[in-house]
């Protein structure tokens, strides 16, 4: 018998298309080629590795699954996959896609004028225009329906005031989706970078997604014209979609981090020797690698189905609420475990599991804490809302 691949224990590669394999590898390779080289230096340096997105835009991980404008078509299954890939280099590298792709170009396809896919999706899957998306606000994130930020008309235009908070990409995105109250509900406007009355502020002094823009948004009497909001969607139901699609994608990435941080202590327990023999060969050790390995595969499981389900039509939210929790879960306790096995070597950034650890502390919080995603699979069970 072959023996088994221990990052892939069930096989799971077997259930996926010629198609699907050959992004996972392509991504996979430049991965280990371009992105795992600077890594560690950029989240040392608090710096966003904005090189890399040509090649990410040449490789059509930009929108990747919306078609035309420029954009590759492919399925949600490679979606996920090229998450998986990109976020075992770094949460802050599968932060850019996910945001450019499902909370930016995702709302624009779906809700946009067909003169504002024109105008933004070629260039965006390009990487030449780059998005962000405004929802979160200062006052709790957790409860979007509190938003303060809104749009009052003023004959044609719009005037828009109020600020945004923990926003991805924020001061190098060339264009904001901003999420706002009208009279007629929230809907969304196109604002762009240089607007009267629009600027942004880095949040410094994160420990976790150093190698990722965080900005502040703010808002004072910007004046908009009706053709920058999306016209084909009102209410909260419009952000919530672009978060559904966005943690279809986080609910992939994480599983990239724990499997780097698996094959980072295999080999460091291996060549390890404590009390004259190599650190795997203890009982203790070797419980701990086998969990790691059970819940990696619970994880690659869920979201394969999660895919299948995705790619079929039939997906649900609280089926995505359920893997974004287990698996960003399950990621984070690999991470903090591999931290550990690691010893003192363990706390730097030449091993990778302390900056999957801390990254995951913003993974386990954005687009939903983990709080809100179990609160929503326990509406589905009982039918009683607890928010
Ligand atoms: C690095 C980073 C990048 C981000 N990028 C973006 C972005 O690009 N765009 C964007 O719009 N937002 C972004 N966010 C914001 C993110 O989505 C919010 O941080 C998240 O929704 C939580 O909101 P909050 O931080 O205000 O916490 P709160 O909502 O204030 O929550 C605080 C705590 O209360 C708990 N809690 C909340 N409600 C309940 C309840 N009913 N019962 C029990 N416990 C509860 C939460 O689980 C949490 O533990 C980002 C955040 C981070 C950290």
């Amino acid at each position: 018998m072959a023996k088994l691949n221990p990052l892939d224990l069930y096989d799971v590669r077997s259930q996926l298309s010629e198609d699907e394999l050959m992004v996972q590898d392509s991504v996979a390779a430049w991965v280990d080629e371009r992105a795992m080289p600077l890594i560690a230096k950029c989240f040392d340096d608090a710096r966003f590795p904005t090189e890399l997105i040509p090649e990410i835009a040449d490789m059509g991980l930009l929108g990747l699954t919306l078609k035309g404008y420029g954009c590759a078509g492919l399925n949600y299954t490679s979606y996920g996959l090229v998450c998986q890939e990109l976020e075992r280099c770094d949460s802050g590298i599968r932060s850019f896609v996910s945001v450019q792709s499902s909370l930016c170009m995702y709302p624009i396809y779906a809700f946009g004028s067909e003169e504002q896919k024109q105008q933004w999706l070629p260039e965006m899957a390009a990487g030449r225009a780059i998005g962000c998306f405004g929802l979160t606000e200062p006052q709790g994130g957790s409860d979007p329906a509190n938003m303060k930020t809104h749009a009052k008309r003023d004959g044609d235009d719009w005037i828009l005031n109020g600020s945004k908070m923990w926003i991805t990409n924020g001061s190098v995105a060339n264009i904001a989706i901003v999420w706002a109250q009208t009279d007629d509900g929230i809907q969304g406007f196109l604002v762009e970078k240089g607007t009267a009355g629009f600027d942004t502020v880095d949040i410094h002094s994160k420990m976790s997604l150093r190698a990722s823009t965080t900005s502040e948004l703010y808002f004072d009497n910007v004046r908009l014209p009706d053709s920058s909001r999306l016209p084909s969607v009102k209410g909260l139901k419009g952000p919530l979609s672009c978060l559904t699609q966005a943690r279809f994608g986080i609910s992939w990435g994480p599983i990239g981090c724990a499997i780097d941080c698996l094959d980072s202590v295999l080999k460091y327990t291996e060549d390890r020797t404590l009390f004259g023999r190599p650190l795997a060969a203890n009982q203790a050790i070797q419980i701990r690698l086998a969990d790691m390995a059970r819940r990696i595969t619970t994880a690659q499981l869920l979201a394969l189905q999660l895919g299948r389900l995705k790619d079929a039509g039939k997906m649900q939210h609280t089926q995505v609420n359920l893997a974004k929790w287990n698996n960003v879960r399950m990621a984070l306790d690999i991470a903090r475990d591999a931290r550990d096995m690691l010893g003192g070597f363990g706390i730097t950034t030449e091993y990778a599991p302390i900056r999957h650890m801390l990254n995951l502390e913003s993974v386990i919080t954005y687009e939903g804490t983990e709080t809100i995603h179990q609160l929503a699979v326990g509406r589905e069970l009982t039918g009683i809302s607890a928010f």
